[in-house]
Order: C-alpha cells, then structure tokens, then sequence
C-alpha cells in the first residue's frame, strides 16, 4: 500500500486545491479549481486502511454516482487528468463531483435564524427537491439509506436554491425481488427496522426524509433526540402510528404528539397538510410507512405533491391580526374567497375590504389566484 504523503499536493495541472469541505466516515472532500476556466470541483478521497468491504461499498459510491443523472443528486464528473495518480494514496478511485458553493444543508439548520425552523418558502423547496430525488433514486431501486443534513448540499440555481443529495456511501440496489439486510447509516436518522438489523426496503428513506423534514420545520428531530439508541428504541416503540413527536417535557416526562410543536414558520393550512404527511413519513410499521389508506393515490410522494401544488391565498384580518390562510382553485374569484372569508369572520362581503399590500381594493371578478405567491391580503370591514 502506498505511504500517506505527509502533506496533500496543493495543486495538479491547471487545477489548484482550494480548500477542505469535509471529513468524514471513510472519505474526505476537498474543493479543487481550475486556473483558467475558474471551474470548480469536489474531489472525494478514500482514506487509507479500508476493510475489503468498504473498499467495495467505496466503488460502488462511485458506480452509482456515475450512472445518475438528476438535478437533485450530485453529479459525477470526469477526474481531472493526472489526478488520480498525484492525490490518491491508495489504489482506489477518486471521485469527482460538481461543486455545491452553499455547503450542507446542516450549516443552515446551525444558525442562529433557524434555531425554530427554516422559513415556509426554504421548508418548500428542500421537500420538493428532495422528493424528486428521492422519487429518481427509488424508481432506478437504489435506496440512499443514509439521508440527512450533513448529505444534502446546496448550490445558487438561477433563480432560486437547489438542494443535491451526496453521499451514497451507503446505498445500495435492490435486486429483483430482494429485501437488504445489512446494517449502515448513522443513527439518529436511522429507520427502526435498521436499527433492529431487520429486512428493509426503500421506506428506511422515508423515515429518514420526514425526520429530516421534522428538523427543518422546527429545528429539533422529532423523537427524544438526545437519548441513547436502545432506551431510545424501547421508547419509541410504544408510539401509536399517527405520532409524529416524541419528548420529555418539563418534569422529564415522556410525551406523545400527532402535532408539529410551535414555533415553526408554516402557515395553518400547510401546518396541517404537512401533520399529517409526516405521520405517514414516521409510521414505525415499514410496511405501512409512507401509505395513506384513505387517499387515492396512497402514495406519500404523490400525497406531497399534491400539497406542494396548493395555490395559497393568505389574508391578514386586520380586526385580529390572524392570518385566514385559504386554498383556492384556479377558477375561484374574489366573490367566492369573500364567501369564505365571511363563514370564517362572520362578515357579510359587503362589509368587507379586500386590499393589495399597496392599498388597491381587489375586484370581486377577478381571479383569487391571480396575486403573486407570497403576498398576503390585507382584510378589514368597510368603513
Ligand atoms: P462517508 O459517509 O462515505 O464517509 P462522508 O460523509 O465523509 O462520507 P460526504 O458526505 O460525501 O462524505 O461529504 C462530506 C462533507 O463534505 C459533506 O457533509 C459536505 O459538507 C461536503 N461536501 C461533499 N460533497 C460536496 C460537494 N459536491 N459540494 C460541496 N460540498 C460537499
Ligand atoms: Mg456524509
């Protein structure tokens, strides 16, 4: 085996080592950057002293890596030339990936802004991101098994933030027909049944996704997230399936919740919506997990779509200051909304104001889906 060079080479051709991104399990990750085209690129290296297993699980990582191609996982890229014999200090391959300049999802849920959850808009775009990817990698049966922040990167799109899945390490293909058995990934997002070495199929990842999405929503992990692994699981056995929250509470009680905790940033329409996706998300049962019997389609992919293709108008009661969040089709009017509004504050329409941010009154022809995203409505009685 060769020896480990005392210091990383700091730069290969035109390409120059910029800095490290990060280290971890069996790999670190370094940002390289060409001279001349200032193009930007993650380079992953093995460590030294690999079992003959990880070495395997190793090229298997970069097997699938390259065989993907979607906006919401990390794409492989060519290792620059004489890359590969200049930074390796073993024989196994490096792995070269776009760059992602905005760093894990781990080091936003860090600060200071997002100690209660991320806003609703950056809550909607990570669960559209990562369902996509999700909804690619499980349709070419390949279960990530290790989905959490520190595996979601982030990087400027055009117009908005697009989050990338990395890291699958752990992944790993079903075959046919097959369950997997083997044990991976890291705890505290871990579905039961890996925890208990039982068989398990693409819904680990959905345990993992709504642990995830819990975390973004309202800054914590649902259950008991200090607690050690085995009282940890003898606990969170006795959750019913619609429990989405497991803590202790002021006197070290352990509680049961079917609710997302206050405060988070979700209006109450998409509070409720998102309550219930994340009990289908965290059923304990796997095979249950992720199916809603009452709906058609069952799916929780297909369920979140359909929440993430609401068209929401939010009016400000000005009387209470309580935001009516509504959800409107899109050939619903003003009249219509005003008909809503009325059963919710008891204001007949003609007593009411219905004004833009900017004092225009709305017409009660007009479309209620025609105000831009975001915006809120200002409601008030007419004078
Ligand atoms: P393993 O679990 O296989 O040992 P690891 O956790 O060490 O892997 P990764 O998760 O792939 O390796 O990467 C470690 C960290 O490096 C990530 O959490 C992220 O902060 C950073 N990183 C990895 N890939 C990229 C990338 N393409 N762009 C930006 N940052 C990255
Ligand atoms: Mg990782």
């Amino acid at each position: 085996m060769n020896r480990v060079p005392l210091q990383q080479p700091q730069s290969c051709g035109l390409w120059e080592l910029r800095e490290r991104l990060g280290t971890g399990g069996f790999g670190n990750v370094t940002r390289w950057q060409n001279k001349e085209t200032e193009e930007q690129i993650a380079i992953k290296q093995c460590r030294q002293e690999l079992s003959e297993r990880n070495k395997e699980r190793w090229c298997l990582e970069i097997q699938i890596m390259k065989r993907l191609d979607h906006v919401n996982v990390v794409a492989a890229r060519e290792v620059p030339e004489g890359m590969q014999k200049l930074v390796a200090t073993n024989d196994m391959p490096l792995l070269a990936m776009e760059y992602c300049q905005g760093g894990d999802l781990r080091k936003y849920l860090n600060l200071l802004e997002n100690c209660c959850g991320l806003r609703e808009g950056s809550v909607l775009i990570l669960l559209c991101d990562i369902s996509s990817a999700l909804t690619y990698l499980h349709k070419k049966r390949i279960i990530h098994r290790d989905l959490k922040p520190e595996n979601i990167v982030l990087q400027q799109g055009e117009k908005r933030l697009i989050h990338k899945i990395i890291d699958l390490g752990y992944a790993k293909e079903l075959d046919q027909s097959s369950l997997c058995t083997s044990f991976v990934g890291t705890l505290q997002y871990l579905a039961p049944e890996l925890i208990e070495r039982q068989k398990y199929t693409v819904t680990v990842d959905y345990w993992s996704f709504g642990t995830l999405v819990f975390e973004c929503i309202t800054g914590f992990r649902p259950f008991l997230p200090t607690w050690q692994p085995v009282p940890w699981h003898n606990k969170l056995m006795l959750k019913q399936d619609d429990d989405v929250a497991v803590y202790e509470d002021l006197s070290g009680e352990v509680r049961f919740s079917k609710h997302l905790p206050q405060p988070n940033s979700l209006n109450s329409l998409l509070l409720e919506k998102m309550e219930r996706w994340l009990q289908l998300m965290l059923k304990w049962s796997p095979q249950k997990r992720g199916k809603d019997p009452e709906a058609t389609p069952s799916d929780c992919f297909s369920q979140l779509e359909l929440i993430l293709q609401l068209k929401l108008v939010h009016v400000l009661n000005m009387m209470s200051a309580k935001i009516l969040t509504y959800s409107v089709s899109d050939d619903e009017t003003v009249a219509d909304l005003q008909l809503r509004i009325e059963k919710d504050t008891s204001v007949p329409p003609v007593d009411q104001e219905l004004l833009l941010e900017a004092g225009l009154a709305l017409e009660p022809h007009g479309l209620a889906t025609q105000y831009p995203v975001g915006k809120k409505l200002f409601f008030n009685y007419k004078l």
